[in-house]
């Protein structure tokens, strides 16, 4: 059989370098269907040794997360990163605020890579710091800015976690938004929460019995946020209008649908969620929570799980002794993190043993200087360091 050499990337190579973000790539990625794919890899990682130190996220492809040397959240691969000085090079198998964060948390020596610029988060995405800073800009003008304290997730660009640290905010996880912003009402009287609304909402409500009525959402797109200064005044929580395009699509009538055909079918959702259907779930918590969660459930319990479909396929491969299903009657991987292939590993590795770094993540000083304090005062607060 012969076979065809197309290109991987069509957009990248030379029609349009500007319409799509970071599909360039400064060399031939092997083809897809290569059959000695695995074995470049543990070569080129062979080859490497110590040097490199891969981390693969949980949501990462099972052909991808099979030569992680770590597999966690974001936020546990970035401090796993930092534990490894003597490793020159992190292949983070993840997103770009991911390696962002590890940048911010390893030392200068270490260069930060990210096999495929592309992979970028869509919620992430949804907070630019033009449109943050402009929402402060409102703020200000609308005289309440000196009771708002900015509070940012993770999954969030450094930027914006600078810009959290310069105003006196903070970065909080999945698992320490409770905590995290428990600390940020005891400096102010309402909060900035960016960029996933869900998890702002859900944490606010659920977990610190704020009324749903004073959750507000900013709509970085409409005048003023879409919201009067009447509603802005008599708010306690001001949610920016970003959300996960995974979390995002599970809804509530896949519970009611998934609880009508599996009677004793238990609920475990992420808090990306969107709030009806935290509302429907017996448990709600973060990727580490969730994965602790079906490690610990008896043999013979059934679990629908809302969260990415990498990781719960996993799941339900690593314990057949339990029934577990996705949350939702499509698939729905994270398209970008998914962009993290075979094909880029290799790439990434070889070019590494060739002597030649490629796609660097690399936050400037300024920024890591101020995204480091926002880091550093959820870090200061008691037991709550781990997990997205
Ligand atoms: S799963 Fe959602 S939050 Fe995570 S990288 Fe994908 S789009 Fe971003």
């Amino acid at each position: 059989m012969t076979t065809v050499d197309l290109p991987l990337l069509p957009l990248g190579r030379g029609i349009d370098l500007d319409s799509e973000r970071g599909v360039e790539c400064p060399g031939d990625l092997p083809p897809a269907s290569d059959p000695t794919l695995v074995e470049r890899a543990r070569a080129a990682k062979e080859a490497l040794g110590d040097k490199v130190f891969v981390l693969g996220h949980h949501y990462q492809r099972d052909e991808v997360i099979e030569f992680a040397d770590v597999t966690g959240d974001s936020f546990k691969l970035a401090r796993d990163a930092a534990a490894r000085p003597e490793a020159a090079y992190i292949v983070f198998c993840g997103v770009h605020f991911m390696a962002e964060s590890a940048d911010i948390l390893t030392s200068p020596e270490q260069k930060v890579i990210l096999p495929d610029l592309a992979a970028g988060c869509s919620m992430a995405d949804m907070a630019r710091l033009g449109q943050v800073e402009a929402a402060w800009s409102a703020l200000e003008a609308a005289g309440i800015a000196d009771q708002v304290v900015p509070v940012t997730y993770m999954n969030s660009s450094a930027d914006i976690k600078a810009f959290c640290g310069r105003h006196g905010g903070v970065v909080c996880t999945s698992s320490n938004a409770q905590t995290v912003l428990e600390w940020a009402f005891e400096q102010g009287t309402k909060v900035l929460f960016l960029p996933d609304q869900h998890l702002g909402r859900n944490t606010a409500v659920l977990q610190l019995g704020i009324p749903l009525d004073e959750c507000v959402v900013w709509d970085p797109r409409q005048p003023n946020g879409g919201l009067t200064a009447e509603e802005l005044t008599d708010a306690t929580m001001i949610l920016w209008k970003g959300h996960c395009s995974v979390h995002g699509r599970f809804s509530p009538d896949t519970v009611d649908a998934l609880r009508a055909t599996i009677p004793d079918i238990q609920v475990l959702v992420h808090p990306e969620c969107q709030h009806e259907v935290v509302l429907k779930a017996d448990l709600v918590g973060s990727t580490e929570f969730i994965i602790r969660t079906i490690e610990s459930a008896p043999a013979g319990s059934a679990w629908a799980i809302g969260t990415e479909l990498n990781l719960v396929k996993r799941l339900a491969a690593a314990h057949p002794d339990k029934r577990i299903v996705f949350l939702d009657r499509n698939v729905c991987y994270c398209s970008t993190m998914n962009r993290i292939d075979l094909p880029h590993f290799v790439w990434a590795l070889e070019s590494l043993v060739n002597g030649v770094v490629p796609n660097v993540i690399e936050v400037d000083a300024d920024t890591e200087h101020h995204a480091k304090v926002a880091l550093e005062r959820m870090l200061e607060l008691p037991g709550k360091s781990e997990r997205d």
